[in-house]
C-alpha cells in the first residue's frame, strides 16, 4: 500500500491500532481540509472467479471490492498531489483496514484521525467534509448514485437464550420444553416488526440461527435463537432492541420459561448529509453526465462503519457501478460472492470522482 504512495508529497501517518493510514496532502495554497476514505479489507471466503489476478491468499478474497477503493483512492491521491502547487487546502486520505465487520472506521477516529494539525502559519484548517466511494455489482459499470439522509441501514445483532426445563420427550408436561416457545418467539417477532413499525421508517429482523436440542427422546433445557437487525433510523434502531426483548421476555413467561436477550450493537445508519449528497451527484452528473446517474430513492439494507465518520463530519458515500461490461446487473454475482468481478474502467470514474470531490470542496472549479 505504501509503496503506491512512494514519492508522493504526503504526510503519513501509520495508525498504531489497526493497519490504517492516513496521509495527508497540503496545497502550497492555504484553505479547508477535505477527507476522501477508502476501505482496504478482503474477505474471508474462497475466491471463484478464474481471473488472472484472483487473490493468491487461501480462503481471502476481495469480494466486496476494497481494492478497488485503495487503487482508485491511491490513484486520486497521485492525480490531487501533480496539483499541489495549485491546490486550495488540504486532503486527508483515509486509507482504512477492517470495514467487514470490525469497525476500523471508530479506531481510526479514536486514534484521531481528524485531529488535523494547523497549516504552517499557524492558521486552523479543520475538516470540512468526508466522502467516501463504494463500488457494486449490482450497478452498470461508471455508473454513480447515492441519496440524501440515510443511505445504509444500521446493523446489530440478537441473542436470545429460552430457558424452561428438559426431561423426557414423552412426559412434556413434567419439562417447561423451550422449543415450542422458541418458535413462537420467531413469529412473534415478525408479527412486531410488521406491527410496531411505521413502514416508512422500516426495519428488518432476520432470524438467521436456531440451536436446540441433542437428541430425538430428550426434551432441552434451553434453545437460542440468533439473527441480524437493519433498521435506516436511530430511533426505530433503539425500539427494535427493547421490542425484542420485551417479545422474548413476553413469549417466554407465558409458557413457563424465561428469555435472556443481548442486543449486540454494530454499525450505526449511515446518513449522508443532504447538500453534501447533493454536491457529490452535481459533481457526478458533470463528470458521466445525467443518464448515468441515479439519485436513489431508497437506502440500501447493508451497513459501513463510514457512518462513524458521518456522525462527525458532513459528507456522503457514494456508489459507483462496477458491473463488468459483458454482465447484466440485474444478473450479475453481487458483492461479497465469490463469482464478482468488477469491471476495471469503473476505476478511472472512481478516481475523476474522488478527485472532483476534493477539488470541488476546496473552492477549484472545474471545466
Ligand atoms: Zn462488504
Ligand atoms: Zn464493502
Amino acid at each position: 500500500m505504501l509503496e503506491a504512495l512512494d514519492g508522493l508529497p504526503l504526510d503519513i501517518t501509520l495508525h498504531k491500532t489497526t493497519s490504517g493510514i492516513a496521509a495527508l496532502l497540503t496545497g502550497d495554497k492555504p484553505g479547508p481540509t477535505v477527507m476522501l476514505r477508502g476501505d482496504m479489507d478482503a474477505l474471508p471466503m474462497p475466491e471463484d472467479t478464474g481471473l488472472d489476478y484472483a487473490s493468491k491468499v487461501d480462503n481471502v478474497m476481495h469480494a466486496c471490492g476494497h481494492d478497488t477503493h485503495v487503487a482508485m483512492l491511491a490513484g486520486a491521491a497521485r492525480m490531487l498531489s501533480e496539483r499541489k502547487s495549485s491546490l486550495p487546502g488540504r486532503v486527508l486520505f483515509m486509507f482504512q483496514p477492517g470495514e467487514e465487520g470490525y469497525g476500523g472506521a471508530e479506531y481510526m477516529l479514536d486514534e484521531g484521525l481528524l485531529d488535523v494539525p494547523p497549516l504552517a502559519d499557524g492558521t486552523p484548517s479543520p475538516i470540512s467534509a468526508a466522502y467516501a466511494i463504494h463500488i457494486t455489482s449490482s450497478m452498470p459499470a461508471g455508473m454513480i448514485g447515492t441519496k440524501g439522509g440515510s443511505v445504509m441501514a444500521s446493523s446489530d445483532s440478537f441473542d436470545i437464550v429460552i430457558t424452561g426445563k428438559g426431561g423426557h420427550a414423552s412426559e412434556p408436561f413434567r419439562t417447561f420444553d423451550p422449543v415450542p416457545v422458541t418458535c413462537e418467539i420467531v413469529q412473534a417477532i415478525q408479527a412486531m416488526v410488521t406491527r410496531r413499525f411505521d413502514i416508512f421508517d422500516p426495519t428488518v429482523v432476520t432470524v438467521t440461527r436456531l440451536v436446540a436440542g441433542t437428541a430425538y427422546n430428550v426434551i432441552p433445557e434451553s434453545a437460542r435463537i440468533q439473527g441480524t437487525i437493519r433498521a435506516i433510523s436511530a430511533k426505530t434502531r433503539s425500539s427494535v432492541h427493547e421490542l425484542i426483548q420485551r417479545v422474548a421476555d413476553g413469549v417466554a413467561t407465558a409458557h413457563g420459561c424465561n428469555a435472556e436477550t443481548t442486543v449486540n450493537l454494530g454499525y450505526p445508519v449511515t446518513v449522508n448529509d443532504v447538500p453534501s449528497a447533493d454536491f457529490g451527484l452535481d459533481i457526478a452528473e458533470a463528470l458521466v453526465g445525467e443518464k448515468q446517474v441515479v439519485r436513489m430513492p431508497n437506502p440500501v439494507m447493508g451497513a459501513e462503519d463510514f457512518s462513524y465518520v458521518l456522525e462527525k463530519l458532513p459528507g456522503a458515500m457514494l456508489f459507483l457501478g462496477g458491473t463488468p461490461h459483458n454482465k447484466d446487473p440485474r444478473t450479475a454475482a453481487p458483492n461479497h460472492s465469490n463469482r464478482v468481478m468488477f469491471e476495471e474502467d469503473a476505476m478511472t470514474t472512481g478516481m475523476a470522482l474522488y478527485s472532483s470531490l476534493a477539488l470541488r470542496t476546496l473552492g477549484v472549479t472545474l471545466d
